[in-house]
C-alpha cells in the first residue's frame, strides 16, 4: 500500500489547492459517504516523482472557528492517524490566527510527524507570515506556493523521509 500524507490547516489556507496540484487529473476517489469521511478527499499524488496517497481534509470548514473539537475530533483526526505525516497549512499572507495555533497545538500531540507550510508564498506579501509560522514550534516552514508552483522541489524534500 501507499503512504499516506495529510494535509490539515484552518479553512482557506489553499489545501484544496495543494491537493489538486498533487493529485493533478489523477482523483482516484472522491468519498461522500456520511458521517466521519464527509468532506474527505483522497487520491494518488505524485510529487517530482514521489507517490504516495493524499487527504485532503475539510475538518474545521463548518466549524464554529472558537471550538475546535467537533468535526476535527472525527475526520481529520482519523486522517492525521493513519497518515505517515501531516502536512500543516498555514496562510503566510493572513499570518496566524489561534485556530492556527490551536491546531498546532493539537499536532504536537499527536504521534504524526508534522511538515510545516507556509503557503501563499510567492512575492513580498508572504515574508513576515513565514517567519511568523517558525513560532508554530514545528521548525523552519516550507515556503510554499500552491497555486503558483513555487517551492515544490522544498516540499518533496521535506515529505521525502517519511513516504
Ligand atoms: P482550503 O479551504 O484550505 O481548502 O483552501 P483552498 O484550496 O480552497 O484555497 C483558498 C483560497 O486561497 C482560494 O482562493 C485559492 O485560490 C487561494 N490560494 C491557494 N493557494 C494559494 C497560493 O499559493 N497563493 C495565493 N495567493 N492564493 C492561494
Ligand atoms: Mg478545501
Amino acid at each position: 500500500p501507499l503512504p499516506t500524507v495529510a494535509i490539515v490547516g484552518r479553512p482557506n489556507v489553499g489545501k484544496s489547492t495543494l491537493f489538486n496540484r498533487l493529485v493533478g487529473k489523477r482523483v482516484a476517489l472522491v468519498d461522500d459517504r456520511p458521517g466521519v469521511t464527509r468532506d474527505r478527499r483522497e487520491g494518488e499524488a505524485n510529487l517530482l516523482g514521489l507517490d504516495f496517497r493524499v487527504i485532503d481534509t475539510a475538518g474545521f470548514e463548518d466549524e464554529d472557528p472558537a471550538s475546535l473539537p467537533g468535526r476535527m475530533r472525527q475526520q481529520t483526526e482519523a486522517a492525521v492517524n493513519e497518515a505517515d505525516v501531516a502536512l500543516f497549512l498555514v496562510d503566510a499572507r493572513e499570518g496566524l490566527t489561534p485556530l492556527d495555533e490551536e491546531i498546532g497545538r493539537w499536532l504536537r500531540a499527536s504521534k504524526t510527524p508534522v511538515v510545516l507550510v507556509a503557503n501563499k508564498a510567492e512575492g513580498r506579501a508572504a515574508e513576515s507570515g513565514i517567519f511568523e509560522a517558525f513560532g508554530l514550534g514545528f521548525g523552519d516552514p516550507i515556503a510554499l506556493s500552491a497555486e503558483h508552483g513555487e517551492g515544490v522541489a522544498d516540499l518533496f524534500e521535506a515529505v521525502r523521509p517519511h513516504v
